[in-house]
């Protein structure tokens, strides 16, 4: 399948593995870009030293295009930008920050830039400081979030519409039929986050992706929105967040409570009682662990598969 994201990224197939922290190490990014999509390492949750070797393990294990997820507000994001240029990384999916900050410099080391964003007002934001494509991610994705709850099939077409540059669209896509719809929409690739985290190559806890796959519809809520919006499962931890609302707790008060390294706890060491468990709402529809590959082999089969059962629907009248 080719796209102008395909031909941007030097892809063959319009899958991007989203870089989730504490999921996307390199064994899952090298086995999504060998089975032809683009892998990526999710940098938020990796101290420098650590996204250093995880680069150095990911050149290893693929000779395939990859991607780094940058959060801007990472702490150390100018040691990050530096490692990721001498890796020679040739994609960065910036987050969670203005794209302008750190953009040109991408740009001139011959980096590709592609920003994640929640609204249409921040895609053309994205586009003026040069970027290269954007992720229009909607509402239904997990982890970080738009405050605005704007859903992935009322986001992707208006910004598809107004944008020059491609979109990838984000946010419940996770099998053929949903990766179709999206590019019905205008879309030229998909990200897709929840699918991969159930993954054997991903780096998250067995016991995190085994609750992933156990998770029914309504089981997961955006939340904490005073502090960085959030999809989480409702566990425990998750419970005495909604118990803090409903007393009118404060903004400092919803910071203690959540702590530091509550991510970490739950999707790393598997503390599905503590930690903050990010998922999206396609979690409700996976049931088992698969191959990275297998994931990427049938989104692709069953996208092409439906393609074609909508246009012999159109051609059939009677
Ligand atoms: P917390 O502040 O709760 O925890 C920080 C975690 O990140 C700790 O577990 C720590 O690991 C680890 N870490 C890795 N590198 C560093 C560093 N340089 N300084 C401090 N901690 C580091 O953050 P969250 O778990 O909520 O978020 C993790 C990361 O996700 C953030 O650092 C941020 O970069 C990113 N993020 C991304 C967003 C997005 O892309 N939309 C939005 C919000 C956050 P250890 O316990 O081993 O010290």
């Amino acid at each position: 399948m080719k796209t102008r994201v395909t031909t941007l990224f030097g892809i063959e197939k319009p899958i991007v593995q989203a870089g989730m922290i504490w999921c996307s190490g390199w064994e899952l990014a090298s086995a999504v870009s060998n089975a032809g999509g683009l892998g990526m390492i999710g940098s938020g949750s990796m101290y420098p030293d650590v996204l250093q070797d995880q680069l150095q393990k990911c050149n290893a294990a693929t000779d395939k295009p990859f991607a780094v997820n940058l959060p801007l507000l990472y702490p150390q994001v100018e040691e990050h930008i530096q490692h990721i240029i001498d890796a020679g990384v040739p994609i960065v999916f910036t987050s969670a920050g203005n794209p302008a900050t750190h953009c040109q410099r991408f740009k001139a080391a011959g980096i590709k830039v592609v920003h994640v964003v929640s609204s249409t007002k921040f895609a053309l934001k994205a586009q003026a400081a040069g970027c290269d494509a954007v992720v229009a991610e909607g509402f239904e994705a997990g982890g970080h979030n738009g405050r605005e709850e704007t859903t992935t099939l009322c986001l992707v077409p208006r910004v598809a519409e107004v944008l020059d540059i491609p979109v990838i669209a984000a946010g419940g896509i996770y099998n053929g039929a949903t990766m179709l719809a999206a590019l019905a929409m205008g879309a030229e690739a998909v990200q897709v986050g929840s699918r991969f985290v159930a993954s054997v190559e991903s780096s998250a806890h067995q016991a995190f992706k085994q609750k992933v796959i156990s998770t029914q519809e309504g089981d997961t809520l955006l939340t904490l929105k005073e502090i960085t919006p959030v999809r989480l499962i409702k566990n425990e931890f998750y419970q005495r967040v909604a118990q803090a609302y409903e007393r009118g707790a404060s903004k400092e008060e919803l910071a203690q409570l959540l702590g530091r390294g509550r991510a970490k706890k739950g999707m790393f060491e598997g503390d599905l009682v503590e930690g903050e468990l990010e998922i999206g709402q396609a979690s409700a529809h996976l049931e088992e662990i698969l191959p990275a590959a297998e994931i990427i082999d049938r989104m692709m089969r069953d996208c092409v598969a439906g393609s074609q059962r909508l246009f012999s629907m159109a051609h059939t009248t009677k």
